[in-house]
C-alpha cells in the first residue's frame, strides 16, 4: 500500500500519514522504525498501519526505513490499547516500550549489572519439595497454562508461604509446553527472593529487564527474548512490553505495589497493562501477594479472578507475634520506645538480627491530637486535612475545603502534635547513642544512590555483616533473612493519615509486609509496631494478620465514600510557574469539563492545590474525576484534553492526565 501511518514520540495524540516511495515499499511494514520529515526536521517513528489512500494529496514522503519490525501485531495492539486507555500519544507508548526508549536510545545511561553477575554464575538450583498448599496452587496454574484461555488468578499467600516456588513451577510448566513466562517485580525488589531464585533456576534461559542493567545488557536480553532464546523474562514494570513471541504465562509478584504505577511521563499501571496483555493473548496471569490490592480482592470476590490461597508459612513456621506500642505513652518525639529498645538489646545479646522500618516520605505536615488522638479530616472527603503555615489553616487537598487551624484540637482542645520530620538518619544517630555496640546498616534512597549499593547492603546484612538493618520501604519488600527475629515499625502512622483514600490500605500492606520479614528461619519472630493510633483498623488488622477482616471493612468504607474499586478516577494536573495563572487555568478547566461531567454523571472534585503545591518551580493544581465506569471518566478526560488543545489554556500552563492514579495527593 502506498501510504503509512506513523506514530511519533511527541506529545500530540495522533498518528501521521506519509507516502511510501516505491523504493521502500518492500520494507515498510507495521512495527518498522522509520525516519520521516516532521515540521521541517527528520524524526524517528514507528509505522503502525499501512493505508491505501490519503485524504490529502500533499502527503510527504517517508524518509528512510531504519530496520526490521520492532513490534509484532500483538505489541502494536497492546500499545494502541494503552494509548487509548491512558490517553497518551501512541508514539510515546511505543518509545517507552523499547529497551531504553526509541529516541530514548540516545538518553540511555550506561550502567553495569555488576551485582547480578555472580548470581548468573551460580550453579542451577534444584526445585524444593512442595507443601500440599503449594502443590495445589501450582497444579491449578499449570492447568491454566495448558488451557489456552485468559485466566486471571490471584495468588493470596501469607508472607513466607512460598509463593516464589509456585511461580517457578508454573514457569517450568510453561517452558515444558514450549512457552515463555514474563515475571514482573516491583522496581524496589532488586534484591528479592524472586529475582534470585528465577536466575538460579533458569540459568541462561532467564533474562533480566531492569533499569539497573546497562542499556546494552537490556537490549541484548530484549533481543534474546524476541528470538525465543529465553524461557523467562524477569523485570520491573516496563518489562510488561517485553517482546515474547511464545508468551504463555505472566506473573506479577507483589501485585499491590504502588511501584507498578508509573506516575511520570507516560502514566500507566504495569499490573493492569499485564492483565490486559494476558487477556489479548488468552493466557493465564498470576497476581501474587500477601496483601493484595483492594482492586484485586474485589475482582476475586466478584469471581472475575480465580483465587488461590497459601494460608500458612512453609515448614510449619509461625507468623510473627505482633505487639503494638502506643507512642502516646512514650516521651514526645521518641523514635525508639522503651519496649523496642529492650527488645533490640535482647537480640544483640543473643546474636540475632533486627530490621527497623521508618517510612518517611510524607512531604506535608499533618497533625494529630496528643490527648485524644483525633486527626482533623475533611467533612466532604473523609481524608486527613493538611496543615498549612501561611495562612495558618487546614486544607483538604481533594476538594479545597478549608478551615482555620489554631494550636489546639478542635475536638478536645488538647495540644496538637505535628507529625513530620524524623527520618532514618536521625534514627541511625539515636541507635549509635543507645546501642553503641550494634552494627547498623541503612537502606534508603540516600544511602543507596550508587548503583548496586542497595544490593550490596542487602547482601552484607544477609551474610551477618550487621545486627540491625534500618531503612525505608526498601526493607519491606520480598526480602528473606532467616536470622531476623525482630522487626520494629518505628512509626506506623506515617502513611496512615496521608490525605489519600488509600492511606489505610497502604499502611496495612506496609506493616504486614515488613512484619513478614520476621521469623522466616527456625527461630520465631516478633514484631513491634509503634503507633499513636493503636485503634485504627489498619493497625489492628495488620497486628492480627487479618487480611479478610481488613478488606471487608475497608471495602465497605470505599463503597460508602465512592472510591475505587467501586468507582474509577482520573486526575487532571495543571502546572506552571505563575501561581495565579495556574489557579486561573484550573478554574477555567473545571468550567470547561462541567458539561461533559454532567452528561457522564462524573463527579469533579476541586480544583484544589496539590499538597506539594510547588515542585521544581512549578505550581500545581489538580482536579479529580470520579465516575462509575472507566468510559465515563474517559469522556470527561477527553473534554479536558480538548480544552487543553485550545487557546484557553495559557501556553505557560501544562495539563497532564492520570488515569487510575495510585496517589491522589
Ligand atoms: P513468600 O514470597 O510467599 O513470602 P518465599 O517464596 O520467599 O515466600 O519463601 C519463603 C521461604 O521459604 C524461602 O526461604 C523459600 O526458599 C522457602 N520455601 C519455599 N517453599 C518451600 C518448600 N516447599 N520447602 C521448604 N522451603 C520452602
Ligand atoms: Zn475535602
Amino acid at each position: 500500500m502506498p501510504f503509512a501511518q506513523v506514530a511519533l514520540p511527541i506529545p500530540i495524540r495522533q498518528t501521521f500519514l506519509y507516502r511510501v516511495p516505491d523504493a521502500l515499499a518492500d520494507r515498510v511494514r507495521p512495527g518498522v522504525p522509520v525516519q520521516v520529515p516532521f515540521r521541517g526536521r527528520p524524526r524517528r517513528g514507528i509505522v503502525v498501519e499501512l493505508a491505501a489512500t490519503a485524504a490529502r494529496d500533499d502527503t510527504q514522503p517517508l524518509g528512510a526505513v531504519l530496520g526490521t519490525a520492532l513490534f509484532d501485531e500483538h505489541l502494536l495492539a497492546l500499545t494502541r490499547w494503552m494509548a487509548d486507555y491512558y490517553l497518551a500519544p501512541w508514539g510515546e507508548v511505543l518509545a517507552a516500550a523499547l529497551p531504553g526508549g526509541a529516541e530514548g536510545l540516545a538518553r540511555s545511561r550506561a550502567r553495569r549489572a555488576a551485582v547480578e553477575d555472580p548470581v548468573m554464575a551460580m550453579p542451577l538450583a534444584r526445585p524444593l519439595t512442595l507443601t500440599p498448599e503449594q502443590r495445589g496452587a501450582a497444579r491449578a496454574i499449570e492447568q491454566a497454562v495448558r488451557s489456552h484461555a485468559f485466566a486471571p488468578i490471584l495468588l493470596q499467600g501469607v508472607t513466607g508461604s512460598g509463593k516464589t516456588e509456585v511461580y517457578l513451577r508454573a514457569a517450568a510448566a510453561a517452558r515444558d509446553a514450549g512457552g515463555q513466562t514474563l515475571v514482573l517485580v516491583p522496581e524496589v525488589a532488586l534484591g528479592s527472593q524472586v529475582v534470585r531464585e528465577f536466575t538460579r533456576r533458569f540459568g541462561n534461559r532467564v533474562g533480566l529487564l531492569h533499569s539497573y542493567l546497562g542499556t546494552g545488557e537490556r537490549r541484548r536480553n530484549w533481543e534474546l527474548a524476541r528470538r525465543g532464546a529465553l524461557d523467562v523474562v524477569v523485570g520491573a514494570r516496563s518489562a510488561v512490553f517485553a517482546p515474547l513471541p511464545a508468551l504463555r504465562l505472566i506473573v506479577v509478584d507483589e501485585e499491590h505495589e504502588p511501584a507498578y504505577k508509573q506516575s511520570e511521563q507516560l502514566r500507566y499501571h504495569g499490573r493492569d497493562t499485564a492483565v490486559r496483555r494476558a487477556q489479548m493473548l488468552a493466557i493465564p496471569i498470576v497476581l501474587g501477594s500477601a496483601t493484595p490490592s483492594l482492586e484485586s480482592l474485589a475482582n476475586a470476590a466478584r469471581r472475575k479472578y480465580a483465587r488461590l490461597t497459601l494460608p500458612r508459612r512453609v515448614d510449619g513456621r509461625q507468623l510473627p507475634v505482633v505487639r503494638v506500642v502506643d507512642l502516646r505513652r512514650e516521651a514526645a518525639g521518641a523514635l525508639l520506645s522503651r519496649p523496642l529498645r529492650a527488645a533490640l538489646a535482647d537480640r544483640l545479646a543473643r546474636g540475632e538480627q533486627a530490621v527497623l522500618f521508618l517510612n518517611r516520605r510524607g512531604h506535608s505536615h499533618h497533625v494529630q491530637c496528643r490527648e485524644c488522638g483525633h486527626v482533623p479530616s475533611c467533612p466532604h472527603c473523609e481524608i486527613a486535612l493538611t496543615l498549612h503555615v501561611s495562612p495558618r489553616s487546614f486544607l483538604c487537598h481533594y476538594c479545597g475545603h478549608t478551615e482555620p487551624a489554631g494550636g489546639e484540637c478542635p475536638k478536645c482542645h488538647g495540644a496538637l502534635l505535628r507529625l513530620s520530620g524524623a527520618g532514618t538518619q536521625r534514627v541511625e544517630r539515636e541507635l549509635a547513642a543507645l546501642l553503641p555496640k550494634a552494627r547498623v546498616l541503612r537502606l534508603d534512597a540516600d544511602a543507596t544512590r550508587e548503583r548496586g549499593a542497595a544490593a550490596g547492603v542487602i547482601t552484607a546484612f544477609a551474610r551477618g555483616g550487621a545486627d540491625i538493618l534500618l531503612g525505608t520501604q526498601m526493607v519491606a519488600k520480598g526480602l528473606d533473612f532467616p536470622r531476623v527475629t525482630l522487626v520494629g515499625v518505628l512509626d506506623a502512622d506515617v502513611a496512615l493519615h496521608l490525605p489519600d483514600f488509600r492511606a489505610a490500605e497502604r499502611t496495612f500492606q506496609l506493616v504486614t509486609q515488613v512484619a513478614g520479614r520476621a521469623g522466616r528461619g527456625d527461630r520465631p519472630g516478633e514484631v513491634m509496631v509503634q503507633t499513636a493510633s493503636p485503634d485504627h483498623l489498619a493497625i489492628i488488622a495488620a497486628t492480627a494478620h487479618d487480611l479478610t477482616g481488613f478488606a471487608r471493612t475497608e471495602l465497605l468504607e470505599r463503597r460508602e465514600a465512592g472510591y475505587p474499586p467501586f468507582t474509577r478516577l482520573a486526575t487532571l494536573l495543571l502546572t506552571g510557574a505563575d501561581a495565579d495563572q495556574v489557579e486561573g487555568a484550573a478554574t477555567a478547566l473545571a468550567d470547561a469539563v462541567r458539561e461533559a461531567a454532567e452528561r457522564a454523571s462524573v463527579e469533579v472534585l476541586g480544583p484544589a492545590p496539590q499538597p506539594l503545591a510547588k515542585l521544581r518551580g512549578r505550581w500545581r493544581w489538580h482536579l479529580l474525576l470520579k465516575g462509575t465506569t472507566a468510559a465515563r471518566v474517559h469522556e470527561v478526560a477527553q473534554a479536558a484534553l480538548a480544552w487543553a488543545a485550545t487557546k484557553e489554556r495559557p501556553s505557560a500552563v501544562q495539563m497532564q492526565v492520570d488515569v487510575d492514579p495510585t496517589e491522589v495527593l
